[in-house]
């Protein structure tokens, strides 16, 4: 089954269940001060739980674009390195706000895995809520009993507060989760550890699929927890991880949903992509994630820029340009070029980047050529730094001028650093950016990023880029 089937058969399913079918929220989130990029697909429906706005429909079911690379949620430094964590995901979830609960939710999750998807059930294992005394949390005994009915008890696992028990902030709707996890591992070598009983992520081809969310409590002030008046339903499957499966993977990037771009980047780079750990692999792996999470940022809004959101689409995309121009030797611009084929893979479920094609295509090359200037340089002074270095360690002093001079992100010589075994100084390099801004507040204080709101007031959403004048790009909006 290829992508775009299993995609539409999770839509298809839950529609078949009375759920209506919506788009996925923007990735980029504009008039939120907590949260740059949509990290989950509960995030668009957030005044519903919180009781702010009442629903057209009470079911819902849709793919959400998703970014994490930032605040609670950031995987940056798992992607392409593992083989199931990306940066930007599409999470696939259905939703009762106030309708169905446990009973539905677990009810239905199974038979769309196990009858619909026919994953077979010995690869399944799920786990429900153990309970917290200290916090007061209950064992969610509901959530147990149902699966019971479906799946062999020693298959249920408990888990803690930490995987789950979801809140939506220090106060607020909250509720314990139930995770469905799949264990791929070939039979010989799950006999290996017979009798040990699997803990999440234990194992690289042990992963979870789906969490399925309920929220029952209201947590007060005070720290103790009331029950909801409407309890809702809030699940997240991973597509990807999905896809992997049931195209029976060990890798994400071995599916569909990837290999075009693979394929792609070994035209553009002359390499063979083996799938190793080989550093060579893990550059085609980053590529195919970051052109993604890149192009559909812009996509939705938000350009590379110095400072906040726009830095960190500029530092995924730096990061992207030095996998490509260290380990696949290729030194001008590439990933532009993988724009039209990723425009053309998801027309028709995200045709906003096949509109806007052109120009996401535009502005990614002036990024890559940008950082190519500096780049080459910027690799010769720090592998010039670790080769006279007395200690495994890189200055704050220098983490700055790579940043400065070089335009290396941090995290990009963190990288770097890491990779020669070498520590860095968090605090050193922000001292030295205080000083430098000091020196220059002035300029700093004006310091939009490289574009100019036309008309951002809070009921307005962005719905594409109007033009390109020289470097100021004017973006439009409509009113809602
Ligand atoms: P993990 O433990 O693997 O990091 P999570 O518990 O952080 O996942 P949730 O917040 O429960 O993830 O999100 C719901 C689902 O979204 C997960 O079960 C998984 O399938 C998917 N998912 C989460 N993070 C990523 C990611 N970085 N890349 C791809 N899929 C993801
Ligand atoms: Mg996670
Ligand atoms: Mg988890
Ligand atoms: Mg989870």
């Amino acid at each position: 089954m290829t992508a775009s089937e299993i995609r539409q058969q999770f839509l298809d399913f839950f529609a078949s269940k009375g759920h209506q079918i919506v788009p996925s929220a923007p990735i980029v989130i504009k008039n939120d001060p907590t949260l740059m990029f949509t990290n989950a697909g509960m995030n668009q429906f957030k005044d519903f739980f919180l009781g702010n706005k009442v629903p057209a429909s009470k079911r819902v079911v849709d793919t959400q674009k998703c970014l994490r690379v930032s605040g609670k949620h950031n995987d940056l430094e798992e992607v392409g390195i593992d083989t199931y964590h990306h940066t930007m995901f599409e999470m696939l979830g259905n939703w009762s706000f106030g309708d169905y609960f446990k009973k539905e939710a677990i009810a239905w999750s199974w038979e769309l895995l196990t009858e619909v998807y026919k994953i077979p059930k010995e690869k399944l294992y799920v786990t429900v809520f153990q309970g917290d005394a200290s916090e007061n949390l209950p064992k969610d005994e509901e959530a147990y009993n149902f699966w019971k009915q479906h799946i062999a008890e020693d298959r249920i696992l408990l888990g803690n507060k930490k995987d789950n028990f979801w809140e939506m902030g220090d106060t607020g709707p909250c509720g314990p989760c139930s995770e469905i996890h799949v264990d791929c591992r070939p039979e010989e070598e799950k006999k290996l550890v017979d009798g040990k009983t699997l803990v999440n992520a234990d194992h690289p081809q042990v992963i979870e699929i789906w969490n399925n969310v309920f929220m029952q409590f209201n947590r007060l002030k005070d720290r103790s927890l009331e029950p909801l008046p409407a309890q809702h339903v809030d699940t997240g499957m991973g597509l990807e991880r999905l896809i992997r499966v049931m195209q029976n993977k060990t890798s994400n990037y071995d599916t569909d949903l990837f290999m075009g771009t693979i394929h792609a980047t070994e035209g553009l780079s002359g390499k063979k992509y083996a799938g190793t750990d080989d550093k060579k692999d893990v550059a085609f792996r980053v590529i195919a994630d970051h052109i993604r999470a890149i192009s559909f940022t812009i996509a939705d809004g938000q350009l590379p820029s110095n400072t906040g959101a726009g830095y960190v689409i500029r530092r995924i995309l730096r990061r992207a340009v030095r996998y490509y121009f260290s380990f696949l030797d290729v030194k001008k611009p590439l990933l532009h070029d993988l724009v039209p084929v990723l425009a053309a893979q998801f027309s028709h479920v995200f045709p906003e980047l096949q509109q806007q094609a052109d120009f996401v295509k535009k502005v990614i090359f002036e990024e890559e050529n940008n950082f190519l200037r500096t780049l080459d340089s910027g690799i010769r002074r720090i592998e010039d730094f670790i080769q006279n270095a007395t200690t495994k360690a890189v200055d704050g002093r220098t983490a700055f001028e790579l940043y400065d001079t070089y335009g290396f992100p941090y995290d990009l010589t963190s990288l770097i650093a890491s990779e020669n075994g070498f520590s860095m100084d968090l605090e050193g390099f922000n001292a030295a950016m205080k000083e430098q801004k000091d020196r220059s507040r002035a300029a700093t204080e004006l310091d939009m990023g490289d574009w100019v709101v036309l008309d951002e007031t809070p009921d307005s959403i962005f719905i594409g880029y109007e033009q390109l004048e020289g470097t100021t790009k004017l973006l439009k909006y409509r009113t809602v």
